[in-house]
């Protein structure tokens, strides 16, 4: 099949084009490389069945295909909220023009959705059914309400057009290729650790996240791609809920780094609590996440490590 990735050259993206690719499908990585990076997808581009396309979402283009992953969008805070109406445009209006295509090649397209459609969630864990708790007008809305018009348009697009949808909820999603200046919170206490800087714990660490390795997302994208019983949404991630000072500490416990932990200020509508409820999955898709959490911060970390080392 000829899939096509949006925002194929960031973290998840350039994981998703190398699956698909080493499962034997034609690939094209659409970027505009906001904050992905060629560096991301170099090790594929001898690969014959592989094509690399520098494009914005937010504009149309024409290409022939058989699926498309819509994952382009900036995803960590410092990154959407860098240049908020463009956020959002690049949600919406890349929805629209990824739709449009969908529509016209009868391609079957999935979205990338997320969890912040819960907004800062009064329901514990999240199932699908739950509508959220977001501010609209707040420093993350640009995402989280992209993201959700997101949804609506792909759920309108398959009520009124008949187009061949399906969304995943991605909870918080690490591993390598992560951007050490990303700003989310693995990657920034990996790369505090290993400098021997200080962990910044933005307010007191009470507030949980729940953490799913790359590896087991990218199956579960496969997944839900390839089958044939829901459309979704269904949630994606690893149920295993922490607190940010719990990860700080595992964290400085895998690295052996003598970095002090220091407490800044909480930013807005920063979520309290979030963990996925992933019986959906579990039934539907016969998926669930394989990786603890230690074993994908080992492996994160000597991603790091790496390039630490290199970029010295
Ligand atoms: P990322 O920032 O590494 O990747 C996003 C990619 O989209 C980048 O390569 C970027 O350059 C590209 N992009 C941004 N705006 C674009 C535009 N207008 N046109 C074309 N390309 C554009 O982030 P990621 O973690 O890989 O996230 C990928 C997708 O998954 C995003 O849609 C994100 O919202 C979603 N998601 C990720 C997580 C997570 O924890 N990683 C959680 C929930 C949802
Ligand atoms: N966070 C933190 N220190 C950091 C970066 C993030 O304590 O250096 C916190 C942040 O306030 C949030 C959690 O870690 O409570 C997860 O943040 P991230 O930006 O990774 O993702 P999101 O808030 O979108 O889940």
């Amino acid at each position: 099949m000829r899939c096509l990735v949006t925002g194929g050259a960031g973290f998840l993206g350039s994981h998703l084009c190398e699956r698909l690719l080493n499962d034997g499908h034609e690939v094209i990585c659409l970027d505009n490389y906001f904050t992905g990076r060629l560096a991301n997808i170099a090790h594929l581009r001898d690969n014959k069945n592989f094509e690399v396309i520098r494009h914005d979402v937010t504009e149309p283009i024409l290409l022939e295909v058989d699926r498309i992953f819509n994952l382009a969008c900036p995803a960590s805070p410092v990154h959407y909220q860098h240049n908020p109406v463009k956020t959002i445009k690049t949600s919406v209006m890349g929805a629209i023009n990824m739709l449009g295509m969908a529509k016209r090649v009868h391609a079957r397209i999935l979205q990338a959705s997320t969890s912040e459609i819960y907004g800062d969630p009064v329901v514990h864990p999240q199932k699908e059914d739950y509508w959220g708790n977001v501010n609209p007008i707040g420093i993350r809305s640009c995402y989280d309400e992209g993201k959700r018009v997101a949804e609506t348009l792909f759920m309108d697009y398959h009520r009124q057009n008949k187009v061949d949808i399906r969304i995943v909820r991605i909870f918080n999603t690490y591993g390598p290729r992560m951007l050490p200046n990303d700003g989310r919170v693995v990657s920034n206490f990996i790369v505090q650790a290993l400098k021997g800087e200080p962990i910044t714990i933005y307010g007191d660490g009470t507030q949980t996240r729940s953490f799913c390795y790359v590896d087991d997302l990218i199956e579960a994208f496969v997944k839900m791609m390839e089958q044939e019983n829901i459309i979704g949404p269904v949630n994606v991630g690893n149920p295993g809920e922490f607190t940010m000072l719990d990860l700080a500490n595992e964290v400085l416990a895998l690295t052996g780094s003598k970095s002090k932990i220091v407490y800044k200020e909480l930013p807005g509508d920063d979520p309290k609590m979030r963990k996925p409820d992933i019986s959906l999955a579990k039934s539907q898709l016969n998926w669930e996440p394989k990786i603890p959490l230690q074993e994908g911060l080992k492996k994160t970390i000597t991603y790091f490590e790496n390039l630490l080392s290199v970029s010295k």
